[in-house]
């Protein structure tokens, strides 16, 4: 752990600032839903500055074959924005490699952290397992938790709305800033903090610990009304509950997990819950419900995603402005961080 310099109120008068982003490596599902884009929606209305990265640059780290596939991804990405309700005119959706500074931080960056470091990351552990790499891992990939630091400290944002697997992330951020802050004896970078949602992590379809986009166990946000009951209705439940009479396990019970998530009457989960534990409450009864509680949500997300669909051109030049803005941003916390490095010529 870096030392730490004196804590300060070097940053107060920045007030909150947040940042999340997501890969577009794909669609957005209910998990990121849960995980972030709830508390997203509440905090454009809550604070002033808001900064939503399409990570393109970290969607390559793993896919840099397909390019063509991501740049696809992040008009998709940017139209599931619009639909779930963020709002440009609050939040500076943007794309990342229309930011050069993030990557030139990124560069600086890595001279705080040692191999060793990268590789403890238990989420990139994980994820190498995931996709199979073993020594040949792509460096851009082991160093990808180096440019989220990157990404969440140009903007100052001290506030990070993520899903629990983004906790390491943070970490390794708040290191970096506190070690460069020490090395320099100057505040030039802020601290963040993650903020989880009380789901954390939403489980797939399959009963798999985490919904994504790799592994194809999702529910997307642009899922039409047959694909949602389909996935709802073949998945998986506690496979001991054989029988309607037997008493059933709620625990690891995805469809459980999902109403505890979504359903806006939560006392009505917890009857189904004790009803399903004694048992004489069927799996199919239960999905059924779920699937109404998915309907709900997702019908009107999918009805003015279609509207957006014929507005992709206005997106593209939204994003581009707003790459613009975030780029000057970042180029403030570069020009500082240079300066403290001895690199203002
Ligand atoms: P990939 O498999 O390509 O990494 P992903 O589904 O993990 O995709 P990301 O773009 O990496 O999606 O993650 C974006 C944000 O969504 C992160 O904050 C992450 O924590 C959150 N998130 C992703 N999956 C889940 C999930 N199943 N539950 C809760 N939050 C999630
Ligand atoms: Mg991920």
């Amino acid at each position: 752990m870096a030392e730490k310099i004196p804590k300060s109120d070097r940053f107060e008068h920045l007030g909150n600032i947040v940042l999340t982003g997501d890969r577009p490596s794909g669609r957005l599902h209910i998990g990121h839903y849960a995980g972030s884009i709830q508390k997203r929606l509440e905090f454009q209305d809550q604070y002033d500055h808001n900064f939503i990265m399409i990570a393109d640059m970290q969607a390559l780290t793993d896919h840099a074959a397909g390019g063509e596939a991501v740049s696809q991804s992040v008009m998709q990405l940017a139209i599931d924005y619009l639909a779930v309700g963020l709002d440009p005119e609050k939040s500076t959706i943007f794309i990342q490699s229309l930011v050069p500074e993030l990557t030139e931080l990124t560069v600086l960056y890595m001279n705080f952290v040692s191999l060793a470091r990268l590789k403890r990351n238990p989420t990139v552990k994980n994820e190498m397992q995931q996709k199979g790499f073993g020594e040949t891992v792509p460096i851009g990939f082991l160093n990808y938790p180096v440019s989220q630091a990157a990404d969440i400290t140009a903007f100052m944002a001290n506030l990070v709305p993520v899903g629990n697997d983004q906790l390491p992330m943070i970490e390794q951020t708040n290191e970096i800033v506190r070690s460069i802050n020490y090395t320099y004896q100057a505040e030039v970078l802020r601290e963040c903090e993650a903020i989880v949602s009380k789901t954390g992590r939403l489980p797939g379809t399959d009963g798999a610990a985490k919904m994504s986009k790799t592994v194809g166990n999702c529910i997307y946000l642009s899922d039409d009304e047959k694909t949602v009951k389909e996935k709802v209705m073949g998945m998986f439940t506690d496979p001991g509950h054989l029988r309607v009479e037997d008493p059933g396990k709620v625990e690891g019970n995805p469809v459980f997990t999902y109403l505890k998530a979504f359903d806006p009457d939560q006392d009505l989960v917890q009857e189904m819950a004790d009803h399903y534990r004694r048992g004489g409450l069927g799996d199919v009864k239960v999905k059924r419900h779920l699937l109404e509680v998915m309907q709900d949500l997702l019908t009107p997300i999918r009805t003015r995603r279609a509207e957006y669909e014929k507005e992709q051109d206005q997106i593209l030049a939204m994003l581009k402005e707003n790459s613009a803005k975030a780029s000057a941003i970042a180029h403030k916390t570069l020009t500082q961080l240079k300066q403290v490095m001895s690199l203002d010529y």
